[in-house]
């Protein structure tokens, strides 16, 4: 079993258990972010948020050979943090604080927007030809979400060697990343035929997606671009697969505060979100990036109403 939450003894799970485990199949739904085809497992309809997790969206893999896929060019964030993990490719992130950082698989690219921040991401020139990839956003809570922006780049996350597989750490207590609320996400890869365990914290809700492959949990096959919600009160879960794969798993403490997401902002009131429109449409509150050549990205035309 990994370390994953080496609190979470197998005595103590049911006692703590807060919360009814399920598997819940939620297909993500295809969309597109500049060219780039996506499909988007989180937010949907019947789940917005997994944890602080509030956004998930999956691209590649993809091969290419003179275009650059990835182009998106300066727009604006709060209340926030973005998550960028690759499987294969690169992209270089630029942001209103002067970060440069040239992201490679197994390593995590995390901006914290806090009250604002400005940034692009794009396929560097100089490339591998491939793109396989997550980005996720995390909801900053209110103690937090109007500090100051901040960007994180981790090259060096724990990596677990298990019989079944290999966990690799993205973020979560093991890796000492800089988060605010209680939270996990790691990539797991289960080897050919064989299956891995994992020891989970109860008090967390979980899901599962499959980036590679298949697996099966609790007799269910898992695919590719579905989101499996797990709900709360899981002690461990056991990923079996006949083929070799390559899963991310994500979970966190329920979160409590109300959260309204439009366009690229995390807030709690239309008013909010309409005032950080204004502020991006204004040159306000939100600073250039200055290392990338070509016009911003212009916010959509109204805020629509919160849905209740
Ligand atoms: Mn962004």
């Amino acid at each position: 079993m990994s370390n994953l939450n080496p609190s979470a003894q197998p005595e103590e799970c049911l006692a703590a258990a807060q919360g009814a485990p399920v598997l819940q199949a939620l297909p993500a739904r295809a969309s597109s972010l500049g060219g780039l085809s996506i499909r988007r497992a989180l937010p949907l309809r019947e789940r917005r948020l997994v944890g602080p997790w509030c956004f998930l969206d999956r691209y590649g893999p993809l091969s290419f050979l003179d275009s650059k896929p990835m182009d998106v060019a300066p727009h604006p964030h709060i209340g926030l943090q973005t998550v960028s993990w690759l499987l294969e490719g690169e992209i270089v992130h630029h942001d209103s604080l002067g970060s440069e950082a040239l992201v490679r698989p197994g390593q995590l690219s995390l901006m914290t927007a806090g009250r604002g921040i400005t940034h692009t991401e794009e396929t560097p020139s100089s490339n591998s030809g491939q793109l396989n990839g997550v980005q996720l956003w995390v909801a900053l809570p209110d103690a937090v979400r109007n500090d100051a922006p901040a960007f994180h780049h981790y090259t060096d996350l724990p990596i677990v060697e298990e019989p079944g597989g290999i966990v690799h750490t993205i973020m979560g207590p093991a890796a000492g990343t800089h988060h605010f609320s209680p939270l996990m996400a790691a990539e797991l890869q289960i080897h050919h035929g064989h299956s891995l365990a994992l020891p989970l914290d109860p008090s967390f809700e979980h899901a599962l997606l499959i980036l590679e492959g298949e697996a099966t949990l609790e007799g269910q096959l898992l695919v590719p671009d579905v989101l499996y919600y797990l709900g709360l009160g899981r002690c461990a879960i056991d990923l079996a697969s006949s083929t070799s794969s390559r899963c991310l798993l994500i979970g966190g403490a329920p979160f409590q505060e109300p959260v309204l997401m439009w366009w690229n902002f995390v807030a709690r009131t239309s008013e909010e979100l309409t005032a950080a429109r204004d502020d991006w449409e204004t040159n306000q509150r939100f600073p250039s990036v200055d290392a990338y050549r070509g016009p911003r990205l212009a916010a959509p035309s109204f805020v629509p109403r919160p849905k209740r």
